[in-house]
């Protein structure tokens, strides 16, 4: 924990909050205060996501990789195909190179997005399926990305959601397990616990643990061999099941990422991914929350953020908008929430602020994911409502590279389109992504927190420096 501050301190603090006052309606001198200010962690953002366009078209170039001349589609080198799909190295460097490129970074990500050509939505998910492939090919060199980008913009930490863990150990055919969970998991928790106690049994024993542990063998020694940690930057991950596949699937990727976490591994934290509001997400919904209050029964010591509320009014039918993020909190035990955008329409709306505040799940705030997927900014989103109800509020990206943005431009947005929150809030809510991090043990977390408010001291005096405000 941090030490109480000195009178000094708090002298250095209050000065540099009235100079970012006279600041926070330029954005540029904003950008030139927050890419200097050191930002913690980045608690919520997919890897495939995170990962710049240009950044897979070198991949692809430097392996040799495919591309269709005709679309821009691309895919790895192990593959054949026939034209109008051409090898990298048989393109001639010149306009419609260069033409490609451009099209194949529009379909990677929002830039020059058109929206009448195709919703927000679909465009933003749409990118995943066709990134996540070159993202697992060329896993170190979008590691290294991350990395650089994170210690550019003074990011110490990084809790990276690299998808979902598979294996060919699959549990029997027609048990009928499948049908009890669907009709049980409206009214008859005990019912769809008891399910997932056999099927748990029977993966165990069929042997998932040898594939939790031969993916995590694979994972370090990538991660290693990338050079990801070093004493100036730390990277860990969470897995994830998708929450459009059938329950038993999700269940099983759950167990998987839950015995990955457990291991003490790299891996620290477990998510859902996929759209909210897809048809089985909306008709499971309840189902996987009690999937996750049962594995946690089992491993009482793994964490988990879940992705609940990311939704708007219009996307869902209202009383669709009811009960997400209360039952991620109450029924699933998250211990933070990511996006929680629709909490005003919760019912228990009320009781769920003070729930989060009291037993402190934060929520991860992304800002211009939330603009571009749901159209909600400004005084439309939540930010300033968890704040004020004690909720402590993580700053994160979800995702930099489809959105083409970065955590330093989160926090721009933050200030410019929020005067009420004053420096010493933004300050907190960037030492709540270390606080809050699923960083293990506890003493590395505390040294993670000790190098943040060094760094932080450290900037504060420097703004002094830089804009002659100290007092001699
Ligand atoms: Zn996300």
């Amino acid at each position: 924990m941090a030490l109480t501050p000195t009178p000094e301190e708090k002298d250095t603090s209050r000065r540099v909050s009235d100079y970012f006052e006279q600041i926070r309606h330029d954005p540029l001198l904003l950008t030139v205060f927050f890419s200097a200010m050191p930002k913690g962690g980045d608690l919520h953002h997919h890897f495939s996501g995170s990962v710049y366009g240009e950044t897979y078209w070198q991949i692809l170039s430097d392996s040799n990789g495919w591309i269709n001349t005709a679309t821009a589609e691309v895919d790895t080198p192990g593959t054949e195909h026939l034209a109008p799909w051409k090898r990298f190295g048989e393109l001639p460097r010149n306009a419609r190179f260069d033409s490609l490129k451009q099209a194949f970074l529009r379909m990677a990500s929002v830039k020059d997005y058109e929206e009448s050509l195709r919703p927000s939505d679909e465009h933003f998910f749409a990118t995943f399926t066709k990134m996540s492939f070159i993202a697992s090919f060329g896993m170190a060199h979008g590691l290294r990305e991350l990395k650089e980008r994170a210690v550019s913009e003074h990011v110490q930490y990084i809790e990276t959601q690299v998808g979902q863990l598979d294996t060919a150990i699959r549990l029997p055919e027609n048990t009928g397990w499948e049908k009890i969970l669907t009709a049980a998991s409206l009214k008859d928790s005990l019912a769809v616990f008891e399910i997932l106690d056999k099927a748990r049994a029977t993966l165990l024993e069929r042997g998932v643990s040898g594939a939790v542990d031969n993916f995590l063998h694979r994972l370090e020694r990538l991660h290693y061999q990338a050079n990801v940690d070093d004493s100036t930057f730390m990277l860990r991950y969470h897995l994830a099941a998708s929450r459009s596949d059938a329950p038993l699937d999700v269940y099983r990727r759950l167990l998987l990422a839950f015995e990955a976490v457990d291991r003490g591994s790299l891996v620290v934290g477990v998510n859902l991914l996929k759209p909210e509001d897809g048809e089985v997400s909306m008709r499971d919904y309840r189902l996987h929350m009690l999937m996750f209050a049962q594995l946690s029964r089992l491993y009482p010591g793994v964490p988990y953020s879940l992705h609940a509320g990311e939704l708007a009014m219009g996307m869902v039918r209202p009383e669709q908008l009811r009960t997400h993020i209360t039952d991620a909190v109450m029924t699933a035990g998250a211990r933070r929430i990511g996006h929680g955008v629709s909490v005003a329409y919760e019912t228990a709306c009320n009781a769920l602020l003070d729930t989060m505040a009291r037993r402190k799940i934060p929520v991860e705030i992304n800002l211009s994911s939330n603009e571009f997927i749901l159209k909600i900014k400004d005084e439309q989103h939540p930010v300033l409502l968890y704040h004020a109800r004690q909720v402590p509020v993580v700053i994160s990206t979800d995702d930099a590279g489809v959105l083409r943005t970065d955590l330093t431009r989160q926090y721009v947005l933050l200030a410019a389109r929020y005067p009420s929150l004053r420096y010493a809030d933004i300050k907190q809510m960037i030492r709540n992504s270390i606080q809050y991090s699923f960083i293990r043990p506890a003493a590395v977390k505390n040294q993670q927190q000790q190098r943040l408010d060094a760094a932080l001291a450290r900037f504060e005096e420097q703004v002094l420096r830089t804009h002659r405000l100290i007092k001699k």
